[in-house]
């Protein structure tokens, strides 16, 4: 299993881990097989999505911004479940097809960390069979 270190600068953000995650399968030296991409944390979130217009992720970060309040007369008291909810909405992992060595995606697509209760540092668990 390899560990990948985020470090985010924002409270939301989405950052392209894209070439990271290329890297650490290498790493696993698997040729054609499956990789899980696993964020091991209850604030934040790994998802696919498209990094050619940077516009695409101001908007989700923006409408998910609407959609979960970061305010809302939330019950957990710690004051981040505006976090804890967007970390479930997206999810904590993938599963990617890896094909000579590398993840299979398609061309507009790129691998994303979530941050929802930043800044902090952050691990990204990658594994490949
Ligand atoms: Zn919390």
């Amino acid at each position: 299993m390899q560990t990948l270190t985020v470090a985010t600068g924002s409270r939301v953000e989405m950052i392209d881990i894209t070439q990271e995650v290329a890297e650490a399968i290498r790493r696993e030296n698997v040729s054609e097989g499956l990789a899980v991409v696993f964020v091991p944390h209850t604030t934040a979130a790994v998802t696919i999505n498209e990094n050619a217009d940077p516009d695409v992720v101001r908007d989700i970060i923006a409408e998910t911004n609407k959609i979960v309040p970061f305010e809302d007369r939330y019950a957990h008291s710690e004051g981040n479940s505006a976090a804890h909810i967007k970390s479930c909405l997206v999810g904590p992992s993938l599963t990617l097809i890896v094909s000579g060595g590398r993840p299979v995606l398609g061309t507009w697509q790129a691998i994303y960390f979530c941050e929802f209760d930043g800044p902090r540092r952050r691990k990204v668990l990658v594994t490949a069979r």
